[in-house]
């Protein structure tokens, strides 16, 4: 294949972003936004024109990085995360069902109930406790039931240096204010949107240059760095590496209460994703150290 057509859907996001760097060595990347800053405008919650554009770009490969990631405006929102989360999967799933065209998609440790004492692994039963959960399982079960060569990535915790997510939000609080509350009993592993898109770029070629690959190795993954810590720890961490003097207090969930209920246990296991493509995420601290100093240094 000479240069194969990567669609990237949700190109704006924190993960879609990454992914524009990452694969923009690997082939001709079609950036999908919602205003087309680069380069392809396509709201994805038209779902006519997207089946339209998804025949008119005739892509290689397709990455759905687009998402209602919104988890507690969903529980007022339901519509609109169904849309996004289950329905777009769904029309991906059934334009792919008949092409040979693996389509990557990413779901979310909020699948689980986080019950369980020990990691998930790809054959936990789902049990969600979010509208948010919900809609992402539609997505993923719609994918596994129909796609031809589906590739689920289940991610968790993410932040980058764009757009809204903990890291960020704990930077800008850290500065403003002289004591924090941060939640200490839900356990899982931050994720750095560089590492997730970097890894989905080394499964991206590999898929491209290896046509018995996407039949032998399709199905749902979990992916995630090895350690896990807590809310609170990964503050700790951010403020340990940011320098910013600010009082930390580690408090229950029931000390904070939101819209949408969080799993206690959000770890995952990556065993899976290691075995079959020899691929595993950075420790958690190492990465975040990483993305702040990128933030310190701009490239
Ligand atoms: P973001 O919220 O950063 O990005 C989602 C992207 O989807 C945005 O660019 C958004 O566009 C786009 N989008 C939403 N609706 C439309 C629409 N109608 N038309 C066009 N584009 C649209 O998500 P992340 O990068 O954080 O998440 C990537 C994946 O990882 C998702 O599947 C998410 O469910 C999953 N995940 C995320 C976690 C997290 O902590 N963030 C945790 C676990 C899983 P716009 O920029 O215009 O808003």
């Amino acid at each position: 294949m000479d240069s194969p057509r990567i669609l990237v859907l949700g190109a704006n996001g924190q993960v879609g972003w990454e992914l524009q760097q990452c694969l923009a060595p690997i082939g001709e990347v079609v950036a999908a936004t919602r205003e087309g800053q680069y380069g392809y405008p396509l709201d994805l919650s038209d779902l006519s024109a997207t089946n339209s554009a998804l025949t008119d770009l005739a892509p290689d490969i397709i990455i759905n990085a687009a998402a209602y990631t919104a988890v507690d405006k969903a529980e007022d929102e339901q519509d609109q995360a169904v849309h996004l989360n289950a329905e777009l999967p769904q029309l991906l799933a059934e334009w792919t069902s008949v092409r040979t065209v693996p389509v990557i998609h990413y779901s979310t440790d909020y699948v689980f109930d986080g019950s369980k004492q020990t990691p998930y692994s790809e054959e936990d039963v789902p049990n969600p406790l979010s509208v948010y959960g919900q809609s992402k399982l539609a997505g993923d079960k719609a994918l596994l039931e129909m796609a031809r060569f589906p590739f689920i990535f289940r991610v968790s915790w993410v932040y980058s240096a764009r757009r809204n997510n903990f890291l960020l939000t704990m930077l800008r609080l850290l500065k403003e204010r002289d004591e924090l509350k941060i939640v200490d009993d839900q356990w899982g592993a931050p994720t750095w949107s560089r590492d997730i898109a970097q890894t989905t770029g080394l499964v991206v070629h590999a898929l491209l240059h290896d046509s018995s690959l996407s039949e032998r190795a399709k199905g749902l993954y979990h992916l995630s760095p090895t350690a896990e810590t807590t809310w609170y720890d990964f503050a700790c961490s951010i403020q340990e590496k940011s320098g910013i003097e600010c009082r930390l207090q580690a408090i229950p969930s029931s000390q904070y209460p939101t819209a949408a209920v969080r799993p206690a246990n959000s770890r995952l296991n990556s065993d899976k994703i290691s075995k079959v493509f020899g691929l595993r995420l950075p420790h958690w601290e190492r990465s975040l150290a990483a993305c702040i100093e990128s933030m310190e240094r701009p490239e």
